[in-house]
Formats: structure tokens, C-alpha cells, sequence
């Protein structure tokens, strides 16, 4: 089934909560709640060299809300899971791991999805929170930059190890054409705060890819932020 047929078909459903199920909204207060608890710091076993967090681990109403933004087309649910990506920073913030929006420009740049599985999905759901997240900071000046990509000849990962995972994602990463680094808020002189965004971290390999992918373009990245850890 194509992805456009999906889309129209999935509209024409009724709804269910995209978080637990339940009939009614598309995204339950009882979900949203969920989504909104603090963020986890986490220590993945291939190493980013930067900070990184998860909105909580792969299960309930974060496993549920992405598998179905994901796989089964549900966008409705960028929404929802842009606003706790937000909240989490918000957090970060608090706890003073990444600067207020007075010292420093906050730049989300979505991890790279491979072109194949994007396209079956309808668009990137990664990029597609990531911009929800930025809507959500208003008025805040936050730039989303879908600045990676990721090359052909990149497996489905799941099933792979650690050490697999980084074997298959490595050399695979690259920086957008097009993507300058002043666009990206680095060399122009204005503090910036690069924060990585991901959908579900296993290992951390995509992630410390995209970290030094971009580190080589000239764009430290700050820290990972991801809906869900493994
Ligand atoms: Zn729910």
C-alpha cells in the first residue's frame, strides 16, 4: 500500500489514542502526562562524546506514540511528541544543561532517516517532530535544520549489535548540500546551542555519527535529545 493511500485510509478511521489506545482522542491528557515527565540521562555504548537524554525508555505511551508515527502513518502524533521534545528542553534548561534562550540561539537538528524507510513513511517523522518541538517553543527563535543525510546501502538496523550497528552506519552520514555553518548558527559569532534529535536510541551509533559528522563540518553539537531509550 502506498503511503498516500495509507495516510487517506488512516484518516477515514475513527480515532484512538496514538499513546494507549484508548478510544475516543487521538492523544489522551493521561499520555500527554506521560510524555512530560523529566528527561533520563543515558549512556549509550557506542559513546557521542556529548550529553545524552531520553524522555524515558521504549516502553508505554513513548514506544506506542512513535512505533504508530512511524509505521502506521499516524503525523497527528508529531504533534503531541514535538510538545514533550519541548518540554524536556524546557527541563534541560532548568537543571542547567543547556543554556536559556537569552545566551544562547537553540539549533534541533533531526538525526538522519534512511531515504527508503522516509519515503514508505510518508515524510521523515523525526524532522516532522523536530519542527512540532520548534512550533512549540514560540515565540522563542529556534531553527529546526534537517542538515543530515544518510546515504544508500544502510540496513534496517534492527537485530544488529552495538559494535554491527556503528559498522553499518559509519562513512554513511553526511552533512546536506546546502547546509552552510553559518545556516546551522556556528562561525557567525552568536553563541549557539546544537542539540541532536532522534526518534528511539539503541545503541547511540547513529547518533555518535551525526555528533562527528558534523563536528568535522564544523558544527559542535551541544548534546542528543530522544523520545525513547532501548
Ligand atoms: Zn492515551
Amino acid at each position: 500500500m502506498s503511503g498516500v493511500l495509507a495516510a487517506m485510509l488512516d484518516l477515514a478511521l475513527p480515532r484512538e489514542c496514538g499513546g494507549c489506545g484508548r478510544p475516543g482522542a487521538q492523544w489522551c491528557a493521561r499520555c500527554e502526562d506521560e510524555l512530560a515527565s523529566p528527561p533520563i540521562a543515558l549512556t549509550p555504548r557506542v559513546d557521542p562524546f556529548v550529553p545524552c537524554w531520553a524522555l524515558g525508555t521504549y516502553v508505554g505511551a513513548r514506544r506506542a506514540a512513535v512505533l504508530a508515527l512511524k509505521e502506521r502513518n499516524r503525523h497527528d502524533l508529531a504533534a503531541p511528541i514535538g510538545r514533550a521534545v519541548a518540554a524536556a528542553l524546557h527541563h534541560l534548561r532548568v537543571y542547567g544543561h543547556v543554556d536559556p534562550p537569552e545566551l544562547a540561539r537553540l539549533v534541533l537538528i533531526p538525526a538522519p532517516t534512511r531515504a527508503r524507510a522516509a519515503r514508505s513513511r510518508g515524510g521523515d517523522p523525526v524532522r516532522r517532530f523536530a519542527a512540532d518541538a520548534a512550533a512549540a517553543l514560540w515565540p522563542e527563535p529556534v531553527s529546526m535544520v534537517p542538515a543530515l543525510t544518510m546515504a544508500h546501502g544502510v540496513r534496517d538496523s534492527v537485530g544488529l549489535g552495538a559494535a554491527q550497528r556503528a559498522a553499518n552506519i559509519s562513512g554513511r552520514i553526511r552533512v546536506r548540500r546546502g547546509a552552510p555553518a553559518l545556516e546551522l548558527g556556528c562561525g557567525a559569532g552568536s553563541a549557539t546551542s546544537v542539540l541532536l534529535i532522534d526518534d528511539v536510541m539503541t545503541t547511540g551509533a547513529t547518533a555518535a555519527e551525526s555528533v562527528r559528522v558534523l563536528k568535522e563540518f564544523g558544527v559542535p553539537v551541544d548534546g542528543v535529545l530522544v523520545v525513547a531509550a532501548v
